[in-house]
């Protein structure tokens, strides 16, 4: 691909994700009133841009790689075993366990301090939206899609049904981040839906909901949890640099460096403070 059509899919997409967002999140808003130019809006497009113009490239090439090399070590007479199989089992197989793989390590990013770094990244977001489902570290990234596409890889799926599943997944992770709540009753148990990634983002680094697609892992695995309103605030409790290069470069150093670094140190702003006391309270209420 060369620049101008990198350039042209970027537009592109812009143009067709604010056409699909932006009239539903007017219509069906999760929270009333929030402005499309919300505060930090212009940190989530720098992710979106960063993502398309820098990172894209990057992110397929080690996916590439890790098929190759997962390729090499599944045997051939395995391979044939799946293919001859209906090809609609092979697409419950591939959603079951990729489902099942995305849900622990999720779990994994928020319990291991290592992953935690980057994917806190994600979760310093404080206003939710189609645009801030882009915040995302590209290491956070080369994780979450390596692992939810392993179960692809290993069972020999071509190249074009795996393409397939990243588009729709991403779509979908750029729904569940929208400021939208659609009513459609109980079927959320089944479906994901935004309220419910919506309470992964509140304050809380355990705030459960870690499955990707369908709920069924988290209320099969005692992680779900949808209280009938939105969260009051969404963030991390840590303190966390607010601009786009900052955000990049802060999990990749130790923090008794990062912290000495003008401009990589944690924005102190009166807005963001977190009053700890408060916020348990309101915790306490709002958790099942
Ligand atoms: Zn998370
Ligand atoms: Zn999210």
């Amino acid at each position: 691909m060369n620049l101008y059509s990198i350039a042209a899919a970027t537009g592109f997409s812009i143009l067709f994700l604010l056409l699909l967002f932006v009239p539903m999140e007017k219509v069906f808003p999760a929270k009333a009133g929030q402005k499309i130019l919300r505060p930090h809006w212009f940190t989530d497009l720098c992710f979106f841009l960063g993502q398309y113009l820098l990172w894209g490239g990057l992110v397929l090439w080690a996916l590439n790689h890790f098929g190759h090399w997962v390729d090499g070590m599944t045997p051939s007479s395995f391979r044939q075993q799946v293919a001859a199989q209906p090809w609609w089992l092979q697409a419950i197989e591939v959603i079951v366990l990729s489902d099942f793989l995305i849900y622990w390590a999720h779990r994994l990013q928020h319990r291991a301090g290592f992953l935690w770094r980057f994917h806190k990244v994600h979760h310093s977001a404080e206003h939710l939206d189609w645009l801030a489902a882009h915040r995302e570290h590209p290491l956070d990234t080369i994780y979450t899609v390596g692992i939810i596409n392993l179960p692809a890889i290993l069972l020999g799926f071509p190249l074009e049904t795996i393409a397939g599943f990243i588009a729709f997944r991403g779509i979908w992770a750029i729904y569940i981040h929208s400021n939208v709540r659609l009513p459609i009753g109980p079927l959320r148990m089944f479906i994901g839906a935004p309220e419910l990634h919506h309470w992964h983002h509140h304050l809380d680094r355990d705030a459960g909901n870690y499955a990707n697609i369908s709920p069924l892992m988290d209320i099969l695995f005692g992680t779900y949890t949808c209280p009938g309103h939105e969260p009051d605030k969404f963030g991390i409790r840590e303190e966390f640099p607010k601009n786009y290069p900052a955000q990049l470069i802060h999990p990749l150093l130790p923090q008794s460096i990062s912290d000495k670094i003008p401009g990589l140190a944690p924005a102190k702003e009166n807005e963001t403070a977190v009053d700890f006391d408060t916020f348990a309270q309101k915790n306490n209420d709002g958790k099942r």
